[in-house]
Protein backbone atom coordinates (compact mmCIF):
# COMPACT_ATOMS: atom_id res chain seq x y z
CA UNK A 1 0.00 0.00 0.00
CA UNK A 2 0.99 3.84 -0.34
CA UNK A 3 2.94 5.34 2.25
CA UNK A 4 4.08 9.00 3.05
CA UNK A 5 7.20 9.18 4.62
CA UNK A 6 7.85 11.69 7.66
CA UNK A 7 10.95 13.92 7.48
CA UNK A 8 12.17 16.90 9.32
CA UNK A 9 14.84 18.23 11.19
CA UNK A 10 15.52 17.08 14.33
CA UNK A 11 14.18 18.33 17.34
CA UNK A 12 10.76 19.21 15.47
CA UNK A 13 8.39 16.32 16.80
CA UNK A 14 9.10 13.79 14.75
CA UNK A 15 9.39 10.86 17.16
CA UNK A 16 6.97 12.52 19.55
CA UNK A 17 4.12 12.51 16.53
CA UNK A 18 5.31 8.91 15.29
CA UNK A 19 4.77 7.42 18.61
CA UNK A 20 1.40 9.03 18.67
CA UNK A 21 0.46 7.61 15.51
CA UNK A 22 1.78 3.97 16.23
CA UNK A 23 -0.07 3.72 19.66
CA UNK A 24 -3.17 4.14 17.85
CA UNK A 25 -4.83 1.00 18.66
CA UNK A 26 -8.52 1.20 16.75
CA UNK A 27 -6.87 -0.36 14.33
CA UNK A 28 -5.43 -3.43 15.79
CA UNK A 29 -8.58 -3.81 17.45
CA UNK A 30 -10.03 -3.59 14.03
CA UNK A 31 -7.23 -5.19 11.81
CA UNK A 32 -6.05 -8.45 13.60
CA UNK A 33 -4.42 -9.83 11.32
CA UNK A 34 -2.83 -7.00 10.17
CA UNK A 35 1.09 -7.51 10.51
CA UNK A 36 2.40 -3.69 10.98
CA UNK A 37 6.02 -3.04 10.50
CA UNK A 38 7.36 -1.17 13.51
CA UNK A 39 8.49 2.08 11.48
CA UNK A 40 5.08 2.65 10.23
CA UNK A 41 2.46 4.24 11.54
CA UNK A 42 -1.24 3.50 10.43
CA UNK A 43 -3.89 5.89 10.77
CA UNK A 44 -7.64 5.31 10.34
CA UNK A 45 -9.28 7.44 7.90
CA UNK A 46 -12.42 9.21 9.94
CA UNK A 47 -15.47 8.44 7.92
CA UNK A 48 -18.67 8.83 10.07
CA UNK A 49 -20.57 7.44 6.89
CA UNK A 50 -19.16 3.88 8.38
CA UNK A 51 -21.21 4.32 11.24
CA UNK A 52 -24.23 5.92 9.47
CA UNK A 53 -24.22 2.39 6.86
CA UNK A 54 -23.71 0.41 9.56
CA UNK A 55 -27.06 1.65 11.45
CA UNK A 56 -28.52 1.27 8.15
CA UNK A 57 -27.24 -2.67 7.25
CA UNK A 58 -27.18 -3.17 10.96
CA UNK A 59 -23.09 -4.13 10.35
CA UNK A 60 -21.69 -5.89 13.30
CA UNK A 61 -18.67 -3.58 12.64
CA UNK A 62 -17.30 -0.51 10.51
CA UNK A 63 -13.86 -1.10 9.09
CA UNK A 64 -12.20 2.44 7.88
CA UNK A 65 -9.65 3.07 5.29
CA UNK A 66 -6.42 3.74 6.40
CA UNK A 67 -3.03 5.95 5.91
CA UNK A 68 0.39 4.65 6.27
CA UNK A 69 3.15 6.59 7.74
CA UNK A 70 6.91 5.38 8.01
CA UNK A 71 9.57 6.92 9.56
CA UNK A 72 12.02 8.19 7.77
CA UNK A 73 15.14 8.21 10.20
CA UNK A 74 18.87 9.44 9.11
CA UNK A 75 20.11 12.70 8.56
CA UNK A 76 18.94 15.35 6.45
CA UNK A 77 21.46 18.21 6.51
CA UNK A 78 24.24 16.73 4.25
CA UNK A 79 22.23 13.67 3.34
CA UNK A 80 22.96 14.14 -0.42
CA UNK A 81 26.49 14.28 -0.04
CA UNK A 82 26.25 10.90 0.76
CA UNK A 83 27.57 9.36 3.49
CA UNK A 84 26.25 6.38 5.57
CA UNK A 85 23.07 7.39 7.23
CA UNK A 86 22.69 10.04 4.81
CA UNK A 87 22.20 7.69 1.99
CA UNK A 88 19.89 5.78 3.81
CA UNK A 89 17.83 8.58 4.30
CA UNK A 90 17.36 9.48 0.92
CA UNK A 91 16.71 5.67 0.36
CA UNK A 92 14.48 5.64 2.71
CA UNK A 93 12.09 8.58 0.92
CA UNK A 94 13.04 6.71 -2.35
CA UNK A 95 10.24 4.12 -1.30
CA UNK A 96 7.89 6.37 0.30
CA UNK A 97 5.15 7.47 -2.21
CA UNK A 98 4.83 11.24 -0.84
CA UNK A 99 6.75 13.20 1.77
CA UNK A 100 5.37 14.24 5.02
CA UNK A 101 7.67 17.36 6.47
CA UNK A 102 6.75 17.96 10.21
CA UNK A 103 7.60 21.70 11.00
CA UNK A 104 8.25 23.26 14.14
CA UNK A 105 6.20 26.41 15.50
CA UNK A 106 5.89 25.57 19.38
CA UNK A 107 7.48 27.55 21.61
CA UNK A 108 9.68 25.30 23.62
CA UNK A 109 12.51 27.37 25.69
CA UNK A 110 13.29 23.78 26.74
CA UNK A 111 13.84 22.20 23.19
CA UNK A 112 16.71 23.34 21.32
CA UNK A 113 16.20 25.03 17.46
CA UNK A 114 18.82 22.97 16.06
CA UNK A 115 19.56 26.16 13.79
CA UNK A 116 18.81 28.43 16.49
CA UNK A 117 15.18 30.07 15.91
CA UNK A 118 11.77 28.80 14.69
CA UNK A 119 11.62 29.67 10.96
CA UNK A 120 9.28 27.79 8.69
CA UNK A 121 10.52 28.67 5.37
CA UNK A 122 14.27 28.11 6.63
CA UNK A 123 13.04 24.51 7.88
CA UNK A 124 11.11 24.13 4.15
CA UNK A 125 14.51 24.78 2.40
CA UNK A 126 16.80 22.71 4.36
CA UNK A 127 15.18 20.10 3.69
CA UNK A 128 14.30 20.80 -0.37
CA UNK A 129 17.59 21.45 -0.59
CA UNK A 130 19.04 18.28 0.26
CA UNK A 131 16.58 16.44 -2.10
CA UNK A 132 17.27 18.90 -4.92
CA UNK A 133 20.47 18.43 -4.63
CA UNK A 134 20.24 14.18 -4.61
CA UNK A 135 17.98 14.86 -7.63
CA UNK A 136 20.27 16.93 -9.75
CA UNK A 137 22.93 13.93 -8.73
CA UNK A 138 20.28 11.58 -10.07
CA UNK A 139 19.83 13.76 -13.33
CA UNK A 140 23.63 14.10 -13.90
CA UNK A 141 23.88 10.22 -14.31
CA UNK A 142 20.69 9.88 -16.05
CA UNK A 143 21.74 12.66 -18.88
CA UNK A 144 24.21 11.13 -20.77
CA UNK A 145 22.35 7.54 -21.38
CA UNK A 146 19.14 9.47 -21.74
CA UNK A 147 21.42 12.01 -24.82
CA UNK A 148 23.04 8.51 -26.05
CA UNK A 149 19.41 7.15 -26.45
CA UNK A 150 17.32 9.81 -27.84
CA UNK A 151 20.43 10.11 -30.68
CA UNK A 152 19.63 6.34 -32.52
CA UNK A 153 15.50 6.21 -31.12
CA UNK A 154 13.76 9.28 -31.88
CA UNK A 155 11.00 8.17 -29.43
CA UNK A 156 13.00 8.91 -27.02
CA UNK A 157 13.57 12.47 -27.62
CA UNK A 158 10.59 13.36 -25.20
CA UNK A 159 12.44 11.90 -22.01
CA UNK A 160 15.41 13.63 -22.68
CA UNK A 161 13.57 16.76 -22.56
CA UNK A 162 11.43 16.30 -20.16
CA UNK A 163 15.17 15.30 -18.10
CA UNK A 164 16.50 18.42 -19.17
CA UNK A 165 13.54 20.50 -18.22
CA UNK A 166 13.57 18.85 -14.91
CA UNK A 167 17.38 19.78 -14.90
CA UNK A 168 16.38 23.76 -15.03
CA UNK A 169 13.68 23.92 -12.17
CA UNK A 170 15.98 22.15 -9.65
CA UNK A 171 19.25 24.06 -11.07
CA UNK A 172 16.73 27.13 -10.16
CA UNK A 173 16.53 25.40 -6.88
CA UNK A 174 12.79 24.71 -7.10
CA UNK A 175 11.44 21.40 -6.18
CA UNK A 176 9.92 19.45 -9.44
CA UNK A 177 6.84 19.03 -7.19
CA UNK A 178 6.41 23.19 -7.47
CA UNK A 179 6.97 22.54 -11.07
CA UNK A 180 4.74 19.91 -11.93
CA UNK A 181 2.30 22.33 -14.35
CA UNK A 182 5.27 23.07 -16.34
CA UNK A 183 6.64 19.27 -16.57
CA UNK A 184 5.40 16.15 -17.96
CA UNK A 185 5.65 14.29 -14.99
CA UNK A 186 5.24 10.77 -16.57
CA UNK A 187 8.10 11.03 -18.13
CA UNK A 188 10.29 11.43 -15.45
CA UNK A 189 8.42 8.69 -14.01
CA UNK A 190 11.31 5.98 -14.47
CA UNK A 191 14.23 8.18 -12.50
CA UNK A 192 12.63 7.46 -9.36
CA UNK A 193 13.22 11.60 -8.46
CA UNK A 194 12.87 12.50 -4.78
CA UNK A 195 11.67 15.99 -5.27
CA UNK A 196 8.81 15.03 -7.82
CA UNK A 197 6.45 13.08 -4.83
CA UNK A 198 3.66 14.94 -3.45
CA UNK A 199 4.42 16.87 0.09
CA UNK A 200 2.70 17.28 3.13
CA UNK A 201 3.33 19.52 5.73
CA UNK A 202 2.60 18.98 9.40
CA UNK A 203 3.00 22.33 11.60
CA UNK A 204 3.84 21.08 15.12
CA UNK A 205 2.02 23.98 17.06
CA UNK A 206 1.50 24.90 20.57
CA UNK A 207 -2.36 26.18 21.29
CA UNK A 208 -1.22 30.04 20.54
CA UNK A 209 -0.69 29.05 16.67
CA UNK A 210 -3.34 26.48 16.34
CA UNK A 211 -5.83 28.95 17.78
CA UNK A 212 -4.59 31.72 15.76
CA UNK A 213 -6.32 31.54 12.22
CA UNK A 214 -4.44 34.54 10.66
CA UNK A 215 -1.11 32.61 11.36
CA UNK A 216 -2.49 29.70 10.13
CA UNK A 217 -3.17 31.05 6.85
CA UNK A 218 0.07 32.48 6.52
CA UNK A 219 1.04 29.39 7.05
CA UNK A 220 -0.82 27.25 4.75
CA UNK A 221 0.36 30.06 1.85
CA UNK A 222 3.54 29.11 2.91
CA UNK A 223 3.85 25.68 1.79
CA UNK A 224 0.69 25.63 -1.10
CA UNK A 225 -0.25 23.63 -3.17
CA UNK A 226 0.92 21.10 -0.54
CA UNK A 227 -1.37 20.61 1.77
CA UNK A 228 -1.03 22.07 5.60
CA UNK A 229 -1.97 20.37 8.95
CA UNK A 230 -1.80 22.22 12.32
CA UNK A 231 -1.40 19.72 15.26
CA UNK A 232 0.09 19.82 18.70
CA UNK A 233 2.06 16.47 19.22
CA UNK A 234 2.66 16.43 22.63
CA UNK A 235 -1.40 16.71 22.98
CA UNK A 236 -1.67 14.06 19.93
CA UNK A 237 0.21 11.81 22.28
CA UNK A 238 -2.06 12.86 25.36
CA UNK A 239 -5.40 12.36 23.80
CA UNK A 240 -4.74 8.69 22.87
CA UNK A 241 -4.23 7.73 26.29
CA UNK A 242 -7.71 9.38 27.54
CA UNK A 243 -11.45 8.15 27.06
CA UNK A 244 -13.74 9.78 24.98
CA UNK A 245 -15.08 12.58 27.13
CA UNK A 246 -12.12 13.61 28.84
CA UNK A 247 -10.35 13.46 24.70
CA UNK A 248 -13.07 15.71 24.33
CA UNK A 249 -12.48 18.45 26.86
CA UNK A 250 -8.85 18.27 25.96
CA UNK A 251 -9.61 19.19 22.77
CA UNK A 252 -12.15 21.57 23.27
CA UNK A 253 -9.62 23.53 25.66
CA UNK A 254 -7.48 24.19 23.16
CA UNK A 255 -10.04 25.00 20.55
CA UNK A 256 -10.04 22.23 18.23
CA UNK A 257 -12.99 20.45 17.09
CA UNK A 258 -11.49 17.19 16.44
CA UNK A 259 -8.01 15.19 16.81
CA UNK A 260 -5.04 16.11 14.49
CA UNK A 261 -4.40 12.36 13.73
CA UNK A 262 -7.85 12.92 11.92
CA UNK A 263 -6.35 15.78 9.87
CA UNK A 264 -3.41 14.21 8.98
CA UNK A 265 -5.16 11.19 7.83
CA UNK A 266 -6.98 13.02 5.60
CA UNK A 267 -4.49 15.19 4.42
CA UNK A 268 -2.41 12.17 3.79
CA UNK A 269 -5.10 10.34 1.90
CA UNK A 270 -5.32 13.59 0.19
CA UNK A 271 -1.67 14.12 -0.57
CA UNK A 272 -1.28 10.38 -1.83
CA UNK A 273 -4.48 10.75 -4.31
CA UNK A 274 -6.32 8.25 -2.97
CA UNK A 275 -10.63 8.02 -2.43
CA UNK A 276 -12.62 5.24 -1.13
CA UNK A 277 -16.28 3.94 -1.87
CA UNK A 278 -17.80 1.88 0.57
CA UNK A 279 -19.85 -1.54 1.11
CA UNK A 280 -22.41 -2.85 3.71
CA UNK A 281 -24.43 -5.73 4.66
CA UNK A 282 -25.14 -7.07 8.26
CA UNK A 283 -21.00 -8.29 8.79
CA UNK A 284 -19.17 -4.92 7.87
CA UNK A 285 -19.92 -1.42 7.05
CA UNK A 286 -16.15 -0.90 5.04
CA UNK A 287 -14.43 1.73 3.14
CA UNK A 288 -12.25 0.83 0.91
CA UNK A 289 -8.95 2.66 -0.68
CA UNK A 290 -8.96 3.66 -4.59
CA UNK A 291 -6.32 5.40 -6.66
CA UNK A 292 -8.92 8.47 -7.70
CA UNK A 293 -10.56 8.36 -11.26
CA UNK A 294 -10.38 3.87 -10.67
CA UNK A 295 -12.91 2.24 -12.80
CA UNK A 296 -15.33 -0.07 -11.42
CA UNK A 297 -13.53 -3.30 -12.08
CA UNK A 298 -10.05 -1.72 -10.61
CA UNK A 299 -12.40 -0.83 -7.34
CA UNK A 300 -13.93 -4.54 -7.41
CA UNK A 301 -10.03 -5.67 -7.55
CA UNK A 302 -9.29 -3.92 -4.43
CA UNK A 303 -11.43 -6.53 -2.63
CA UNK A 304 -10.53 -8.96 -4.18
CA UNK A 305 -8.85 -9.78 -7.55
CA UNK A 306 -11.11 -12.58 -9.14
CA UNK A 307 -13.72 -10.00 -8.85
CA UNK A 308 -11.74 -7.40 -11.21
CA UNK A 309 -11.35 -10.40 -13.62
CA UNK A 310 -14.79 -11.51 -13.30
CA UNK A 311 -16.22 -7.87 -13.10
CA UNK A 312 -19.89 -7.91 -14.65
CA UNK A 313 -21.48 -4.86 -13.10
CA UNK A 314 -21.98 -2.47 -9.93
CA UNK A 315 -24.79 -1.70 -8.48
CA UNK A 316 -23.75 1.69 -7.91
CA UNK A 317 -25.97 4.26 -4.99
CA UNK A 318 -24.30 7.44 -3.66
CA UNK A 319 -24.05 8.12 -0.08
CA UNK A 320 -26.50 10.79 0.07
CA UNK A 321 -29.34 9.21 -2.10
CA UNK A 322 -29.34 5.78 0.11
CA UNK A 323 -29.37 7.94 3.49
CA UNK A 324 -32.32 10.09 1.96
CA UNK A 325 -33.83 6.80 1.60
CA UNK A 326 -33.18 4.78 4.20
CA UNK A 327 -32.71 1.53 3.23
CA UNK A 328 -31.03 -0.16 0.43
CA UNK A 329 -34.52 -1.57 -0.96
CA UNK A 330 -36.00 1.85 -0.58
CA UNK A 331 -33.27 3.10 -2.74
CA UNK A 332 -33.98 0.55 -5.38
CA UNK A 333 -37.69 1.43 -5.81
CA UNK A 334 -37.14 5.36 -5.88
CA UNK A 335 -34.58 4.32 -8.64
CA UNK A 336 -31.65 5.55 -7.51
CA UNK A 337 -29.52 2.52 -7.64
CA UNK A 338 -27.75 2.56 -11.04
CA UNK A 339 -26.66 -0.20 -12.97
CA UNK A 340 -22.31 0.49 -13.54
CA UNK A 341 -20.48 -1.43 -16.38
CA UNK A 342 -16.41 -1.97 -16.73
CA UNK A 343 -15.93 1.99 -18.02
CA UNK A 344 -17.59 3.63 -14.84
CA UNK A 345 -15.33 6.01 -12.90
CA UNK A 346 -15.88 5.45 -9.03
CA UNK A 347 -16.70 8.67 -7.23
CA UNK A 348 -15.63 9.17 -3.51
CA UNK A 349 -18.83 7.90 -1.06
CA UNK A 350 -20.53 5.39 -3.85
CA UNK A 351 -22.22 2.76 -1.56
CA UNK A 352 -21.31 -0.53 -4.25
CA UNK A 353 -22.42 -4.24 -4.40
CA UNK A 354 -20.47 -6.14 -7.49
CA UNK A 355 -21.73 -8.66 -9.68
CA UNK A 356 -19.04 -10.88 -10.86
CA UNK A 357 -18.39 -14.63 -12.45
CA UNK A 358 -15.71 -16.72 -10.30
P1 LIG B 1 12.42 14.69 16.73
O1 LIG B 1 13.88 14.88 16.95
O2 LIG B 1 11.93 15.50 15.57
O3 LIG B 1 11.98 13.28 16.65
O4 LIG B 1 11.70 15.38 17.99
P2 LIG B 1 11.06 14.71 19.29
O5 LIG B 1 9.73 14.14 18.99
O6 LIG B 1 12.07 13.84 19.95
O7 LIG B 1 10.84 16.02 20.15
C1 LIG B 1 11.91 16.81 20.61
C2 LIG B 1 11.51 17.46 21.90
O8 LIG B 1 10.42 18.37 21.67
C3 LIG B 1 11.00 16.47 22.95
O9 LIG B 1 11.45 16.90 24.20
C4 LIG B 1 9.50 16.60 22.86
O10 LIG B 1 8.88 16.30 24.09
C5 LIG B 1 9.31 18.05 22.49
N1 LIG B 1 8.10 18.26 21.72
C6 LIG B 1 7.63 17.53 20.68
N2 LIG B 1 6.47 18.03 20.23
C7 LIG B 1 6.19 19.09 21.01
C8 LIG B 1 5.11 20.05 21.04
O11 LIG B 1 4.17 20.00 20.25
N3 LIG B 1 5.20 21.03 21.99
C9 LIG B 1 6.24 21.10 22.87
N4 LIG B 1 6.27 22.09 23.76
N5 LIG B 1 7.24 20.23 22.87
C10 LIG B 1 7.23 19.25 21.95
Amino acid sequence: SLTLGIVGLPNVGKSTLFNALTSNDVLSANYPFATIEPNVGVVPLPDARLDELARIFGSQRVMPATVSFVDIAGIVQGASEGAGLGNKFLANIREANAICQVIRVFDDPDVVHVDGAIDPSSDMETINTELVLADLQTLDKALPRLEKEARTRKEQRPALAAAQQAKDVLDGGRTLFNAQSELDLELLRELNLLTIKPFLYVFNADEGVLTDEARRKELAELVAPADAVFLDAKVEAELLELDAESAGELLESIGQPEPGLAALARAGFHTLGLQTYLTAGPKEARAWTIPQGATAPQAAGVIHTDFERGFIKAEVVSYADLVEAGSMAAAKSAGKVRIEGKDYIMADGDVVEFRFNV
